[in-house]
């Protein structure tokens, strides 16, 4: 019988079976692409993800939900610390959360005074009314904040990925700390009722901030499991809405909830019982800010090996 061939995996496919052309734009008729072949599709993509995978299962910071609270808080840290390393795990497809529209799945969104000021960062164009200015569309907001967060070299986003628990260690002093989180793929995590045994991975980190939204089908994940877990003895739940106590209470009380981990955005609702502001969002870019500030001002304080906390920094 003759020999089985061994292909060799390692080597680049050629482009032996492709016709040479050479790609030129033309848009009436003449358009033609650069040859490829479906290998080199495949290996461009999975190369990058799983080498990001493996890089990133040591994060310095974990964002839990790409929404207008986490990209806010992604947008502030990496950019006034570039040196950290930022993984986002959106639970979604899309990331943006509940920012693509305002209230009522109308399009423009208000956001008040002096959250303003992050717009004129980003240079997201809105008309003043006073106390409060319009977005034109939320998705304006939403897609910019998108855009530079993913520009930004130290963010790195996994979306289609939900976290599933959060790691939970004994630390240095002997305290309960959360030190990292259990993720897997989206749709696995939606499938545990229906297949057995599709066990997890995990990112550690020494901050996680948990930006995960108010209560719904995965929302408030953090918060909830604080109290599934024993850590928090039950939630407070988002009150009724009244916007002048709402967006202050949001951002004032954005703040490391339990050791190792910060809470952000409407999760902090969950959380504290405050009250919904509806479709006003310039709570969710001040406790986002918040959450970064909190997380730099923690990093700084905490001795990290290996993406764990082992001792304080003596001042
Ligand atoms: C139906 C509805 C009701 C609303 N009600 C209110 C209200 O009462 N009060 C109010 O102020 N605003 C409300 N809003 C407006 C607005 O959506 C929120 O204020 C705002 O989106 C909250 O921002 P956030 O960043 O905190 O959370 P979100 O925009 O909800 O973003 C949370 C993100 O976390 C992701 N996520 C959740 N769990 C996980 C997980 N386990 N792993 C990974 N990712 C995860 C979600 O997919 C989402 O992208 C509502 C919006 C909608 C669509």
């Amino acid at each position: 019988m003759a020999p089985v061939a061994i292909a060799d995996f390692n080597k680049q496919p050629t482009l032996a079976h492709v016709q040479k052309t050479e790609a030129f734009e033309d848009y009436k008729g003449g358009y033609r692409f650069a040859p490829i072949e479906e290998a080199q599709v495949s290996r461009a993509m999975i190369k990058r993800y799983f080498n990001t995978m493996y890089e990133r299962a040591i994060s310095d910071v974990v964002i839990i939900g790409a929404g207008s609270a986490g990209l806010s808080c992604a947008y502030h840290l990496s950019k006034t610390r570039p040196e950290l390393k930022i993984t986002i795990i959106e639970a979604n497809v899309a990331p943006g959360g509940g920012a693509w529209l305002g209230g009522q799945l109308m399009t423009p969104m208000v956001i008040r005074k002096p959250a303003d000021r992050f717009l004129r960062e980003l240079g997201v164009e809105y008309e003043d009314e006073g106390n409060f200015v319009v977005v034109k569309h939320a998705a304006l907001f939403t897609s910019t904040l998108l855009s530079k967060v993913l520009a930004m070299p130290n963010v790195v986003l996994m979306n289609a990925t939900a976290v599933e628990d959060l790691i939970v260690h004994a630390d240095f002093e002997g305290q309960q700390r959360v030190a990292g989180v259990v993720t897997n793929w989206t749709l696995v995590a939606l499938n545990h009722d229906t297949q057995s045994c599709m066990d997890p991975n995990t990112i550690t980190a020494p901050v996680i901030i948990s930006a995960t939204g108010h209560d719904g089908p995965m929302g408030a994940f953090s918060a909830k499991r604080l109290v599934s877990a024993g850590l928090l003895k039950e939630l407070g739940n988002m009150r009724g809405l009244d916007m002048n106590r709402a967006e202050p209470a949001i951002v004032n009380g954005t703040r490391e909830v339990t050791p190792g981990l910060i809470l952000t955005g409407m999760e902090l609702s969950e959380h504290d019982g405050s009250n919904r502001m509806g479709p006003t969002f310039g709570a969710m870019i001040g406790s986002g800010v918040k959450a970064a500030e909190e997380a730099m001002c923690n990093l700084d304080k905490c001795e990290v090996v290996g993406g764990k906390v082992v001792g304080r920094v003596s001042a």
